[in-house]
Formats: C-alpha cells, structure tokens, sequence
C-alpha cells in the first residue's frame, strides 16, 4: 500500500541554484494494528458480554480508526456486537470529537518528511509542543551542495518579483561559498582561536554554523514530523485556518488532504474552503478535541 504524499517540483536558476515553489508533504509511517492479541484479555469476562465478538467484526476500519476506537471502548468496556461495531464508527468519532474525549486520538501518530518549505515556516511548525516531534535538517553539519531556496507564491506569479528571486537565491548561494571558502581559510591559517577544533566534523561545523547567519528565511529546511492525532487536528486548526500565513497554510492543507486520505473517519469533519485570494483554508465545528 502506498501512503499519501503530494511531490514538489524542483526548479534551477540559469547559474544552477535549486529551488521550489510549493511543499512536498510525505506520509512515512502510519499506525500498524494486530487486535488478535486482546483475544485472551476479552476472553476471560463473562460469556454473556459477548467480547469476543468484538474481535469477529466484519467491518475493517484503517489503522488510525480502528486503534483509537479500541482505546476509547476500553475506557467504558465497550466491547462486543452489542456495543459500537465498526459499521458505526463515523457515529462513534463524532461522539468523541463532540465530547472532547480527544486522549484517544493521541494514540495514533502520522509521521511526515516536508520539503520546499522556508526556514521561516519551519519557524512557525517548530513552536508546535504537545504531541509532536521534529528532526530537521542541521544547517551546522549540511553545506552548500544540498542548499536550496523557496519561492513565496507572491514572487512566482509576478515576473519582475521572479526575477529579483532568482538573482537572490544566486547571489545568496554565492554568498554563502565565498564565505564557508573564507572562513575555512582563517581556521587553515589558525589565526582564530574561535574558528579551532580537533577533529575534521567539528572544523567544518565551526565553519557552517558560522556561514549559516548569512541565509535567508526562504532558505529550504527540510523536516521529519511526528505527531499524533489529537496534536495534528490541533495544527490544521491553527495552521489550515485562514488566518494562519500563506506558506505554512498550503502546507497545512496538504498534510490534511494526507491525513484525510489515511484517516477518513478521525479527519473527515473537516472542510475546505476556498478563500477570495485564491488559496485554501480548512475549519471544522469540533475545534481542539
Ligand atoms: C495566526 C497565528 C499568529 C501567531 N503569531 C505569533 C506571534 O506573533 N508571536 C509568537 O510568539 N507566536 C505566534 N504564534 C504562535 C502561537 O502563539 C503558538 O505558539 C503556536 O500556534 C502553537 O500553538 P499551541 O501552543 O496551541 O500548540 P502546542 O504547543 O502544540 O500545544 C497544544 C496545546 O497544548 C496545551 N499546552 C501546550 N504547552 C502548554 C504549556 N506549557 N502550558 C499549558 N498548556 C500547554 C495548550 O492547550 C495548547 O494549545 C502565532 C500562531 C498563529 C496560528
């Protein structure tokens, strides 16, 4: 099966600098769910409680789905054909989104690599706490070679604006050569005690982690994100409204239209709206479950 993902275009200035236009959103890892096991722990109640069936239920739900639901009957010991089968699970997420009974959509976690987004975006992800976790590219160990820009969606549809892009993105590039080239030629000469280290990893990092102040917001910064279910609602209701900023907006939609396709039933509240300016925004009645 192959998971959800929306591929970015990748574009090159005349001198060859890479760059991106819109966000690539790639779903990596899903919930993976085996209930057979609970077989022994339903096994033991009462006959006449019928349990067992709840393992016999001819409706398949995804993972996401049938993982929180689990969680949820087990609070009340729900279980069985004469409580909620899958057949009712929509009833059964909208009653647990209506009651705020969110604890149980935390215990699936949706992972994503992005790319073509800016520095600032990941500025804005980052800040994002409860529920989630974030690996992202170190502009201390990574150089120029993997170095790449993010054009707003204001500079792309405007030729002049496009232009002044791409010729700071070049230069921008250029910048940063001439400046890792500099700097490593003070540490070689060991004239500058602050630019000193032992090993060849470290003299390269106290070179980049210099150079780096140099970048740009719309320098790209590639990220892998965890989050659970309770946590990525959160951030589409944050991030997908349409107050929320342009860039980190279409990016959050994206992740919806992922998460939506993973987990129909935990994300299918939610709507899209098309705005006046063009571009989308996603709001649902069940804010903050
Ligand atoms: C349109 C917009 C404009 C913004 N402008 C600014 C700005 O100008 N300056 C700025 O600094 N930030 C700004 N932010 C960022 C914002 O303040 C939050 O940091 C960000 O949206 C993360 O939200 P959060 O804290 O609810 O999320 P999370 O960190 O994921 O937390 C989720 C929820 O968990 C609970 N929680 C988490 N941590 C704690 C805690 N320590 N104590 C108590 N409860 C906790 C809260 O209920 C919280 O809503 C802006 C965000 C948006 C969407």
């Amino acid at each position: 099966m192959m998971f959800p993902k929306i591929d970015a275009a990748v574009f090159e200035t005349p001198a060859g600098v890479q760059y991106l236009r819109e966000p690539g959103v790639v779903m990596i890892a899903m919930p993976s769910v085996d209930l057979s096991g609970m077989d022994s722990f339903l096994g033991n109640f009462a006959p006449e409680l019928e349990y067992q069936g709840y393992l016999d239920d001819p409706t398949d739900l995804p993972p996401a789905e049938t993982l929180c639901k689990a969680a949820g009957q087990l609070c009340y010991m729900s279980f069985g054909p004469r409580r909620t089968m899958n057949k009712d699970a929509v009833g059964y997420f909208g009653n647990i989104k209506e009651s705020k009974h969110g604890s149980v959509l935390e215990h699936a976690n949706f992972t994503f690599l992005l790319y073509g987004i800016s520095r600032s975006l990941t500025h804005e992800l980052v800040r994002h706490r409860a529920g989630f976790g974030f690996s992202q590219v170190s502009q201390r160990y990574v150089g120029g070679k993997m170095l790449r820009f993010v054009e707003r969606p204001e500079y792309a549809a405007v030729p002049a604006l496009h232009e002044v892009f791409v010729h700071r993105a070049d230069r921008f590039a250029r910048e940063y050569e001439a400046m890792t080239t500099a700097l490593a030629d003070l540490q070689a000469a060991g004239e500058a005690a602050i630019m000193s280290a032992e090993q060849r990893t470290d003299r390269r990092k106290k070179v980049r982690q210099a150079a780096r102040s140099l970048l740009p917001n719309e320098t790209e910064a590639p990220i892998i994100v965890t989050a659970n279910v309770r946590s990525w609602r959160h951030f589409l209701e944050m991030r997908a409204s349409e107050h929320a900023e342009t860039e980190i907006r279409r990016l959050a939609t994206q992740v919806h239209a992922c998460l939506r396709e993973a987990a129909p039933l935990l994300f299918a509240d939610y709507t899209v709206k098309r705005l006046p300016d063009g571009t989308e925004a996603v709001s649902t009645p069940y804010q903050k479950v």
